[in-house]
Order: structure tokens, then sequence, then C-alpha cells
């Protein structure tokens, strides 16, 4: 019960952890996998709490142990993140020259290394050394998109546990129960996180990334009706951008054409966006069911082949082409009626 009580979600993940803490059966290393901002950091730190802690239901988050890992500064807790784009081995040394000593306080040396993906070949080649002999008190934790991106050699030595995205209404009810968030913005912010809890949380406390988001949704808008050089245009913009900006878009992206496909079929479930479901609906009209399922391949197609390092430009490119010409009047903002029309209603009047 600990850690369901610090991570909102992933139960089985939590039973697994916990039957391996009562049955005294602690893997050396773990690789925790799934999307980003999911939480599968926050999973990890919270059972290198749970081992650390003395409490018979770890972790407390009161004693002395928990505060320190909480302030992360435990002697024998260290959270390993890239160093400019990637892991380096000289961090794996690191490691490895505090993995030689016994623990400070705890029964454990805790090591977690995040966006573990990012480990150079030789790190990762370093880091296989420790995982083939480690010290009896280590526990490593790797986060990782998926098994396919670290070395197999690695993954074969590590317990893996993915993890799948939170249902989105356990993230509006962990909004509204764990961080006071308003029932409607609780609501519009668990359908747009896609099961993102981490992503969620960071916009109910940043306006910003919520107005990133609703930018993404007025540049789709904007895309549809647009010719194909002011596509380009935006497709080599995109590509010089981060990588976290590109896959933002694209999930977006996939998101809006997945409430487009959702309309044109006809289903009654809710839209992510229902607050665009004027636009979404007159798109669906416009292109039905089988233009909204291959504007959505084609999104899929270019968030796949940027994450395999395709040129990015290309990619865009493709999925603009794919994407339909709509007429601008289907994206115009609600206006209001024009005064010859009122005059009209009036005269019209008895
Ligand atoms: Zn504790």
């Amino acid at each position: 019960m600990g850690l369901a009580r610090r991570v909102v979600g992933h139960r089985s993940v939590i039973r697994l952890l916990e039957r391996q803490r009562a049955e005294e059966r602690i893997a050396h290393a773990y690789l925790f996998t799934g999307p980003p901002q999911v939480g599968r950091r926050t999973l990890a730190w919270a059972w290198g709490m749970a081992l650390l802690c003395p409490d018979p239901d770890p972790p407390c988050g009161s004693c002395r142990s928990c505060r320190r890992m909480e302030a992360g500064h435990h002697p024998d807790a260290l959270y390993v993140a890239p160093e400019g784009n990637s892991l380096k081995i000289d961090q794996v040394r690191e490691v490895q020259r505090l993995l030689a000593l016994t623990p400070v306080e705890g029964p454990y040396r805790i090591v977690l290394f995040d966006a573990a993906e990012k480990m150079t070949t030789e790190a990762a080649n370093a880091l296989l050394k420790t995982l083939e002999e480690p010290p009896s008190y280590a526990v490593l934790m790797l986060i990782a998109p998926s098994p396919e991106s670290l070395l197999p050699t690695v993954v074969s030595r590590c317990q893996v546990l993915s993890f799948d995205p939170v249902p989105i209404l356990e993230v509006r009810q962990a909004l509204q129960a764990r961080w006071g968030v308003p029932a409607e913005r609780a609501d519009r912010l668990a359908r747009r996180s896609g099961g993102r809890i981490g992503w969620a949380v960071q916009a109910a406390h940043d306006p910003e990334v919520e107005a990133r988001y609703e930018e993404r949704i007025r540049q789709i808008h904007r895309l549809l009706t647009q010719r194909r050089w002011e596509r380009f245009r935006f497709a080599e913009e995109l590509a010089g951008e981060e990588e976290e900006t590109r896959q933002a878009f694209l999930e977006t992206a996939m998101a809006w054409w997945r409430d487009v496909l959702y309309c044109a079929a006809g289903t009654a479930l809710p839209l992510i966006h229902e607050e665009d479901r004027r636009r979404i609906q007159r798109a669906a009209e416009r292109v039905g069911l089988e233009g909204a399922r291959a504007a959505l391949e084609a999104t899929r197609r270019a968030w796949i082949a940027l994450q395999r390092n395709a040129n990015a430009r290309l990619a865009l490119e493709a999925m603009l082409l794919d994407w339909p010409f709509l007429p601008e009047e289907d994206f115009e903002s609600e206006r209001l009626p024009a005064p010859g029309i009122l005059l009209d209603v009036s005269g019209g009047m008895p």
C-alpha cells in the first residue's frame, strides 16, 4: 500500500514490487519502460525510498530516510541523468566507485539511471560489468522508453517492468483529490494527458504547459487550410526544433485526428478535444472515415520515423502531403452575426 500512496496508477507494477519486498526477492537491476511522464521515475524513486525506509509499510514519507530521499540527498541513493546529450562512461565509473563501498545507513545502495537510452556504448559496456556481478546490496534502476532502446545484453540483466498510460478517469480523480484541481479543468487536463499523469500535474501547475498545447491545436487548424509551400515551411521549422517539441506536436496531432476519426465513425465516445468539437465535426464531415484514418496513419508514420532518427523534414513533409486540405471557413473562430443579419431579423418582426 505504501507505494500506491505516492504513485497514481500502475497497480500491477506496484503489486509485483511489494510482493518482492515481502518475499525478500529484490532484483539487483530493474528496467522501467514506457512513455515519458507516465510515472516511471516517480515510481522508481518511491521504490528506492521503500527499500531504504524502516517502516513496516514503506515508504512512510516521514522518517529521516524518506525525508532525505525526497530532498534528493540520501547518502545511499544516487540519481544519474544524461550530461548534455548522453550518459557518459565517466558517470558510470562514478557509480561504480560508489557501489564499491557498502551502504552508509540502509540495507541497499540505490542508483537510478534516468533516460538510460542515452547511454553511450562505452558507458553501457562499463555498466554491463556491474550488472553481471553486482554487489549484494546494489539495486540499479534504469528508465527508458522501451527495451529496444538499450543494448540487449543490458536488458537481459534487468527485470523489465513496462508502464502503460494511466486510465483517464484515474488521472482526473488524482488531479482533483491529490492536487486540488477543479473538476472541469481536471477533466480537460486528464483527457489531453493521454494517461501521462506527469504531464497533467505539470499542466495543472504551470499555465504555460497548457498554453503550448492550445497553440499546437491552433497550428493544426492553420495547417489544414494552408497550401503546400506553407505546410513545407512549417515542416522545416518544426524539423529544426528540439526532439521533445516535435514529438509533442505529433502526439497532439495524433490525438486530434483520433477525435476526427471517432466523429467520422459516428461513435458516441467522448472526444479528447471536446472543446474543439465543432471544428472536429466539420473536418469529419469533409474528409470522412477513410480520410481521417489516412491522416491519422500519416501522422503516426511520421512520429515513428522521428523516433528512429529518420530525416525529420522529409518525414514531416510526407505527413503534411497526406493531410487533407480544408476550406478556411471550417476553421474560423465563432463570429458574431454581421450587422446586416441583425437588421434583417428585426426588420422581419411584426
Ligand atoms: Zn520512511
